[in-house]
């Protein structure tokens, strides 16, 4: 396992909000995190086309001219030509801001456009051919991405996504701390030799438990499904056995020399707050920008 003497990271994710209600509570939980000093905070995209300036340029900007974080843009290329992207990047570029999470995203009800970029390696490619300095993050899979025939064509796929311009990797959530030590395995063996943030998921309340039963096709162990079933009609009880979890996964895996964690905050803060309060004195945090 390649051996990492830093402290690792600590960077969130948070989702542009579609309702006016998720817009306050979006920014109450933004002004929650800012204090959490994270090294990056990413902001998610919808994979269709429509409205990215307006939710996730936007929040990017919010993230960075009002916190004072640095942002990372999630891009999904699915359904975008060469043309967007370029203007995208300029923006950017403007803004200030040169990290990106280049993904393919999801195809919906088996649609498949016709575009400039088939996979987020090609997408990669041309973010690094006309911004090279921008930080090129890319997705990865500890537990196979679905659509992949198997482990060796998606490492291989992976390897070429590396290959293409990615800087460092996040991971999809998992619950099983073996799975991602397997997948590192994997990676090192396949010559993937940049950073693999770990994505954490804290599962906090019961609709989100059931989501990831039924769509996630992580391993969930017997520790985590006991949970579930034993607190599944008591909310307090599941919220703070749910951020436990979180929070020993999340020390075995500094304990085991992670580069960086990357939690999925589903947009609650108090959640992240907790998480923090449990874990700050592990992680490298950085000092808000200067204004
Ligand atoms: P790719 O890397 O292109 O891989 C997709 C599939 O194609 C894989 O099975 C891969 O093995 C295969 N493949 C790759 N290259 C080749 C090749 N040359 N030949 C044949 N097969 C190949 N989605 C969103 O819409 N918005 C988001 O904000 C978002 N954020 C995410 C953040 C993280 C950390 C993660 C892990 C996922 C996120 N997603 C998001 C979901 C992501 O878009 C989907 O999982 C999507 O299905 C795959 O995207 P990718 O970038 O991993 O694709």
């Amino acid at each position: 396992m390649v051996e990492n003497n830093h402290a690792p990271t600590l960077s969130f994710e948070v989702f542009p909000p579609n309702s006016q209600v998720g817009v306050e509570n979006l920014t109450d939980t933004l002004d929650q995190l800012k204090g959490l000093n994270p090294s990056f905070i990413s902001v998610t995209a919808s994979n269709h086309k429509l409205n990215y300036e307006e939710t996730t340029i936007d929040l990017a900007k919010y993230v960075k001219d009002k916190l004072h974080c640095h942002t990372m843009v999630h891009m999904p290329a699915a359904y975008v030509t060469k043309e967007d992207v370029s203007s995208i990047l300029n923006r950017l570029e403007k803004m200030n801001i040169h990290q990106v999470l280049a993904l393919r995203g999801d195809i919906v009800d088996g649609f498949r456009p016709e575009t400039d970029f088939k996979y987020a390696s090609d997408l990669t490619k041309f973010i690094k051919s006309k911004k090279p300095d921008f930080t090129v993050t890319g997705a990865c899979y500890p537990e196979v991405h679905p659509e992949s025939k198997n482990r060796v064509d998606d490492i291989k796929h992976l390897k070429d996504k590396v290959d293409a311009g990615c800087n460092q990797l996040i991971t999809q959530l998992f619950y099983d701390n073996e799975q991602f030590y397997r997948f590192q395995e994997e990676c090192e063996i396949a010559n993937i030799n940049v950073p693999i943030l770990a994505g954490i998921m804290p599962i906090v309340n019961r609709k989100q438990a059931l989501h990831v039963i039924k769509n996630c096709s992580a391993h969930l162990p017997k520790k985590f499904t006991d949970i579930l079933d034993k607190y599944q009609d008591k909310p307090v009880s599941l919220k703070e056995a749910g951020i436990a979890y979180a929070v020993d996964q999340i020390v075995d895996l500094v304990t085991n020399d992670v580069p960086g964690i990357h939690l999925y905050t589903m947009n609650k803060s108090d959640t992240a707050k907790h998480i923090f309060q449990n874990t700050a004195s592990l992680f490298e945090l950085e000092p808000a920008i200067e204004e």
